[in-house]
């Protein structure tokens, strides 16, 4: 996992980062805008979206370099004075626009530069974001480059056919498929779209011959391939020989072959590949690609009619800003990615004297990662147990209490490695004397107040070392401070717990004091695992994020970057916690406008999902309030404002207010 060489010290233990267990507020002087931005890595995975502007606020410059920039504070501010509560989330219409006309001035730059003769129709994966205004805006920012959809399933395929409108463009149609799904893309051709139906098992060739004999349509239809490269990490099992989808080589040859008995090879015009999403490593899709490669100009010679490479997704986002082939990162940016499909297929070609084909590729995350931030806000923290209480055990004191108080002591760095373990040794002895009756609660209190002091000051005594025990490590996050987020990481991060994804999360102001407190992310539901306890790093993960101490009365604002892809539609109804409030923000020359305000679930609609009508259950709560008036256990103002109360909650927002 180690994305370095780990010999080095680590980088949670630099002094930054033990000041808060000595003094807080000495460590408050003398912090910069630039030192948060080198913490948070901000330049790293956020550029040119995300800055830090002189008052210590995030900055979001939507345009990247091309036009103004946003307080996002001010910006979080102005909508909850539109009534809309947190958690939000924000989508900068910019910022997509932005995306799509990267990736497609890559391939553009790539082709001019290789002098290939062909040209690049990218596009874009329904599945990893079907928001309604999101998708629109996509197919609308797409026009000028012929930019397309793929659908993978029945329901993705009525979306494209209804939104995309772009004369040339593709939509490509891959997933399971039935009759149905068949004809219904078919069909779509009459309305001038351009279908391409990627067979992806063998029972689908027959399905697509018999549709196209009843409706009297030509098809365009593609394979796509399971290569024998494996994508790297994660989403690795996506392709290699026993995987879900796609067809062997055999097998595209019995579709070559079925398609020539029935007069259809001309129809065979597109070949697909997809090992998977977010490919940190660029050797991985070089090698891809020339399987790939292979196998189109193979069929070529076999007399297909191809005309489209489809590369398929899994172009990664660098989510930590490391650069490196980590698996929250890639080590290669979309221009090489784009220089090495072009170069990789031109070869290939070459070698065979083939015409090259139109370049297709299906990025999702790449595209729609950037453009949404979600701000939440922090309830509340609990802290680990401060070393201030702590009384000096006397003689006639039980002995457990002496020797803490002597591992306390004598701690310091030469001695540190056997005393913390002696300490551990004598606490959870004191709990099995506690059990057995020999010690009292309060010293056992005592006992376990001694035991985080020798903790503080074992962190400590190694922050200047070079080499730090691991079990002291782990003490840094057992003394991580618990902050209570305003967000369920079931609705809103859902990759965060099912696969352990990393992204981005800092406070979105107060950038310019010192976060002096170091804390992991426990969300509303009530479920152990709603908690957020891996954080980016340049070097591996950590798992104690630096942020501000909590003053009271003051809100305190964190963002999550980069998680436009996936996360929605992923995310579930765990504790009945629904959608978050979502805004969709287009900068204007005088400033931003707010083109779309989508409401999150109201706690009527979550619980419409499982099944219980709003009306019938405000008539069972009346019902028994009006038994329990009739017995005298409640009073008709009790009553009423009882009513009221769940009436109002019905139409409220399901999140804390
Ligand atoms: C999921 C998927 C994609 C999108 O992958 P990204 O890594 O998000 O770009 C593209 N094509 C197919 C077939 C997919 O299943």
């Amino acid at each position: 996992m180690a994305k370095f060489n780990s010999l080095q010290p680590s980088p949670r233990f630099d002094r930054a980062a033990l000041e808060h267990v000595l003094t807080s507020s000495e460590a408050s002087q003398g912090w910069t805008i630039e030192a948060s931005e080198e913490l948070y890595r901000i330049h790293s995975w956020g550029d040119p979206y995300f800055s830090i502007n002189a008052d210590g606020h995030l900055t979001v410059s939507p345009k990247g370099d091309r036009g103004g920039s946003l307080d996002l504070l001010e910006l979080v501010e102005a909508i909850k004075q539109r009534n809309l509560n947190l958690p939000l989330l924000i989508r900068f219409s910019d910022i997509l626009e932005d995306r799509i006309e990267r990736i497609n001035a890559c391939f553009a730059k790539a082709i001019a530069r290789y002098k290939y003769h062909g040209v690049y129709r990218g596009v874009f994966p329904v599945k990893c974001n079907q928001q309604r205004q999101l998708l629109e805006d996509v197919v609308r920012f797409g026009k000028p480059y012929q930019f397309g959809l793929e659908a993978g399933s029945k329901p993705e395929l009525l979306i494209a056919l209804a939104t995309l409108d772009t004369p040339g463009a593709l939509l490509i149609c891959n997933g399971y498929k039935d009759k149905d799904y068949i004809e219904t893309a078919m069909l779509g051709q009459r309305l001038g779209q351009q279908p391409i139906v990627v067979i992806e098992q063998m029972n689908e060739v027959d399905i697509a011959i018999e549709a196209s004999q009843r409706l009297g349509i030509r098809p365009v239809l593609g394979v796509r391939a399971k290569l024998s490269t494996k994508g790297s990490g994660r989403w690795g099992v996506s392709a290699g020989d026993r995987a879900k989808f796609g067809l062997a080589v055999p097998e595209i040859l019995a579709v070559v072959e079925r398609l020539r008995q029935v007069d259809m090879l001309d129809c065979l015009q597109l070949l697909h590949f997809h090992i998977g999403s977010q490919i940190s490593a660029i050797s991985v899709v070089k090698e891809a690609l020339r399987e790939a490669s292979r196998i189109y100009v193979e069929l070529v010679g076999l007399g297909a009619n191809m005309q489209y490479l489809d590369v398929g997704g899994g172009l990664a986002v660098d989510y930590d800003g490391s650069q490196t082939s980590f698996y929250a990162s890639k080590n290669y940016s979309t221009q090489n990615y784009a220089n090495d499909v072009v170069a990789e297929v031109q070869e290939a070609c070459r070698m065979k004297g083939v015409t090259v084909p139109t370049l297709v590729s299906e990025s999702g995350r790449a595209v729609v990662s950037h453009q949404s931030v979600l701000v939440f806000d922090v309830l509340g923290s609990s802290d680990a147990p401060s070393q201030d209480d702590i009384a000096i055990p006397e003689a006639g004191d039980h002995v457990i209490l002496r020797e803490l108080y002597d591992i306390y002591q004598n701690l310091n760095a030469s001695t540190v490695q056997e005393l913390y373990n002696d300490a551990i040794q004598f606490k959870e002895e004191a709990i099995s004397l506690f059990n057995f009756g020999y010690l009292s609660l309060a010293e056992r209190a005592q006992a376990e107040r001694l035991f985080w002091a020798c903790c503080r000051k074992a962190l400590s005594v190694v922050s200047d070392a070079d080499y730090v025990p691991e079990d002291i490590e782990d003490l840094n996050q057992a003394m991580a401070s618990i902050y209570y987020i305003n967000l369920s990481v079931f609705q809103s991060m859902p990759d965060a717990w099912a696969i352990d994804q990393l992204f981005p999360i800092l406070p979105i102001h107060r950038l310019n004091e010192n976060p002096s407190c170091r804390g992991t992310l426990a969300d509303l539901t009530c479920d152990s695992d709603g908690k957020l306890t891996k954080f980016i790093d340049l070097r591996d993960v950590k798992h104690v994020l630096e942020l501000h101490p909590l003053q009271p009365g003051q809100p305190y604002y964190l963002g999550m970057f980069l998680g436009g892809a996936y996360q929605e539609i992923m995310g579930n109804l765990h504790n009945l916690f629904g959608d978050t409030n979502a805004v969709h923000i287009h900068m204007t020359p005088k400033g931003y406008q707010v083109e779309h305000v989508v409401k999150g679930d109201t706690m009527t609609e979550v619980l419409g999902y499982v099944q219980y009508d709003a009306e019938d259950m405000v008539e069972n709560i009346r019902r028994r309030s009006e038994r329990a008036l009739h017995d005298n256990q409640i009073t008709l103002e009790e009553s009423q404002l009882l009513i009221k109360h769940y009436e109002h909650s019905l139409s409220q927002y399901t999140y804390l207010i």
